[in-house]
């Protein structure tokens, strides 16, 4: 017939199918990652005006013994659906905590950006858990910030604005991550204790030829400052980019034009000398 073929629902797609059975193999897996110690945390050094070492931001791998490295981008979403995000999270928090101490000990002031997720700031014990895992290691608080995600903070801000007071109050520190990308109102901005926002790295990708992401750039970093918050950009990559987002008036910087992600014994070597107690 003439029109076969068309308006034919299709039951079976093979590429969906592999997208699904991948999907459930990888969930499958997940649940075992954690006992089997299968995830390592990566270090990205963050720098000021002067390239000098200010701290870093903590990223999640899973180092999957068939797979090899899987991304973030592919199981954490994965963590968040089936709530393994929780353990995970409280993992990286102790593994992070744990390394700070020791960073402490060589009078190694270095200030840790870790990512939080919105299923694990809204466990009603997040505080209490942040605030005991300090304690365990005898960290000072000032050395661990949190990262925010826009969607996270706006879902329900009144628990968020109640959860960072307490811990602010405690002395950790808070950035709010890919700022720029979410419904950004200056309502909420006000009432959230931040103390850094971090321009997302889509506005610093196209700075050098897309007018519009430099006049974006130059906006946030004007309203970091009247706000009282320090700004720094992510995902710069060349010294093009560097350039313009300190002519923005940007403080801190973090890119692969510094380092990539790297294991801690990476970091370690990376810092060396560069950073005073
Ligand atoms: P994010 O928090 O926005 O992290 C920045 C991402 O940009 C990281 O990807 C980092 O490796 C990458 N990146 C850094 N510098 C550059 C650069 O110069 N150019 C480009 N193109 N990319 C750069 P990664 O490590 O794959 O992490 C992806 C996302 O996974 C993170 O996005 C974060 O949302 C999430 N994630 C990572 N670790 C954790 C974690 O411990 N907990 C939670 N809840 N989420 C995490
Ligand atoms: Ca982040
Ligand atoms: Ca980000
Ligand atoms: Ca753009």
């Amino acid at each position: 017939a003439k029109d076969a073929g068309r308006n034919v629902i299709r039951f079976f797609d093979p590429v969906m199918q592999t997208a699904i059975e991948n999907r459930a193999a990888l969930e499958n897996d997940l649940h075992t990652a954690l006992e089997e110690r299968q995830f390592e945390l990566f270090y990205q050094i963050q720098v000021d005006r002067d390239g000098r070492a200010e701290g870093a931001e903590v990223l999640l791998r899973w180092r999957h013994p068939q797979r090899g490295l899987v991304s973030p981008a592919q199981f954490i979403p994965l963590a968040e659906d089936t709530g393994l995000i929780v353990p995970i999270g409280e993992w990286v928090l102790d593994t992070v905590c744990a390394q700070i101490a020791k960073w402490q000990g060589e009078q190694r002031n270095l200030v840790i950006a870790v990512n939080v997720s919105a299923k694990q700031f809204r466990q009603s014990n997040f505080v209490e858990l942040v605030q005991q895992i300090i304690q365990r290691h005898q960290v000072s608080p000032a050395l661990l910030k949190l990262e925010l995600t826009e969607s996270l903070v706006l879902d329900n801000i009144q628990d968020t604005i109640d959860k960072m007071k307490v811990l602010k109050a405690f002395g950790v520190s808070f950035s709010m991550d890919d700022f720029g990308t979410g419904y950004s109102s200056l309502s909420y901005l006000k009432q959230l204790p931040l103390d850094q926002i971090k321009i997302d790295q889509s506005f610093v990708r196209d700075i050098a030829t897309d007018k519009t992401d430099l006049v974006m750039v130059k906006t946030i970093v004007d309203l970091g400052v009247n706000f009282e918050m320090d700004v720094i950009a992510e995902g710069v990559e060349s010294e093009v980019q560097l350039g313009l987002l300190k002519q923005c008036g940007c403080s801190r910087f973090q890119g692969y034009l510094f380092s990539k992600p790297v294991p801690v014994e990476a970091f370690e070597l990376l810092i060396k000398g560069d950073t005073v107690g």
